[in-house]
């Protein structure tokens, strides 16, 4: 069984951890999902961008009620979310592709996007799952570096699709740098495209981004464009990755070709009541991003304290310069029991730290002094 890069690659970051972690950290709690019981063990999963908020307790409280529908097919359930986020987000339930996470809408997007002669251009380093979704249905992908700024370079991928078409992944925020490529830009971008080439815009970090003039959503802000498939999640902000919810916006006719390539009744009930009430609960959603722009700027403030330069980020995540390889760091975080991912390809020097809550994030300071031998707390 081939084992997909991305979870080779936490798992890489979970075994440095789990490999020399103390024995009382040990007993399998690295994949637990509730991060209580991860604080209880003493592990500290800042390797996954996942919500240090959790879900709504108005989420939690629908997962219980929902639990009495298991007996029941999903259909209902679907069809009512996506009218939920129809209306959410002002558009047509036949604009709404669900998905058991964004990963499954980006790969019915693959599938229908890339085949022979048509390929996939997508960023290095930036998510991974499209590059790997077309490379296991035997696509061609052809990966092109960030710009300086750590945007997607646009030209350099128009000019990489082939006459054919395919499909270009723009993930905006990026991950792991947590950097966004410009509106205006995208825009001119997506009007001078072959005819047969879509773009895949990923907005999975999109709740994050403060106003910023060089930012507006395509679902917010749609362009008139049926090359354009717009993904969110509920694995980041909304703080339920374990339920395994995302969905994409796009043109009639589009999501009915994504939607020919998803699995029958592949969204549980559950994932679909929790996503409605984490819909409707704004004021959570709201608490948890102002609180991840507080705990951003106060990882920045403790960065600078130890002349640590990162980049700059929009996303629930930051990428800092360690002066150092890397992987030796996040090795030495491993063994004092933080997890954070392997370097990403060209940011040889760089870790991507998820910010955590405070508890997670003064761990991570006392590991990081441990680590990089710092005297300074
Ligand atoms: N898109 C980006 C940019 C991500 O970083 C991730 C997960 O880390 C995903 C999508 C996956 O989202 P989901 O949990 O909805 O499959």
């Amino acid at each position: 069984m081939s084992i997909s890069r991305r979870h080779l690659f936490e798992r890489l970051a979970g075994a440095a951890a789990v490999a020399v972690a103390p024995r009382s950290a040990r007993a399998g709690h690295a994949e637990a999902v509730d991060p209580a019981a991860d604080t209880a063990s003493h592990i500290i999963r800042l390797h996954r961008n996942e919500s240090a908020y959790g879900a709504s307790p108005k989420a939690l409280a629908s997962i219980h009620r929902a639990a009495a529908s298991a007996v029941r097919y999903p259909d209902r359930a679907a069809d009512d979310l996506r009218a939920r986020l129809a209306a959410f987000h002002r558009v047509t339930p036949d604009e709404i592709v669900l998905g058991c996470g964004s990963s499954e809408v980006m790969q019915m997007a693959v599938d229908a996007c890339v085949g022979p002669r048509k390929r996939l251009v997508t960023a290095t380093p930036t998510f991974p799952w499209p590059a790997e979704a077309a490379r296991r249905g035997g696509g061609d992908v052809v990966a092109l570096p960030l710009t300086r700024e750590y945007a997607h370079d646009l030209d350099a991928m128009r000019g990489a699709v082939g006459d054919a078409g395919g499909l270009i992944y723009i993930c905006n925020p990026n991950n792991p740098t947590g950097t966004l490529t410009r509106r205006p830009d995208v825009e001119a971008f997506v009007r001078a495209l072959p005819p047969a080439t879509y773009v895949l815009v990923d907005e999975a970090y999109h709740h994050y981004v403060r106003e910023s003039s060089g930012y507006r959503s395509f679902i917010d802000d749609r362009i008139d464009d049926p090359r354009v498939i717009v993904v969110r999640t509920f694995s980041k902000a909304y703080g339920l990755a374990g339920l395994r919810i995302g969905y994409a916006v796009a043109a009639p006719e589009t999501a009915r070709a994504l939607a020919a390539q998803r699995l029958a009744d592949g969204v549980n009930a559950v994932a679909a009541h929790a996503a409605i009430a984490a819909l409707d609960d704004g004021e959570h959603l709201r608490a948890s991003i102002q609180r991840n722009a507080d705990d951003r700027q106060e990882f920045y403030n403790q960065a600078n304290a130890r002349m640590l330069k990162g980049i700059d980020s929009h996303a629930n995540f930051a990428m800092m310069n360690t002066g150092e390889r890397a992987l030796d760091v996040v090795e030495r975080l491993g063994s004092l029991g933080v997890l954070v991912p392997a370097p990403f390809p060209r940011f040889d020097n760089y870790v991507r730290i998820s910010l955590g809550n405070a508890f997670d994030m003064r761990a991570f300071w006392r590991a990081w002094d441990r680590a990089a031998g710092n005297m300074m707390m």
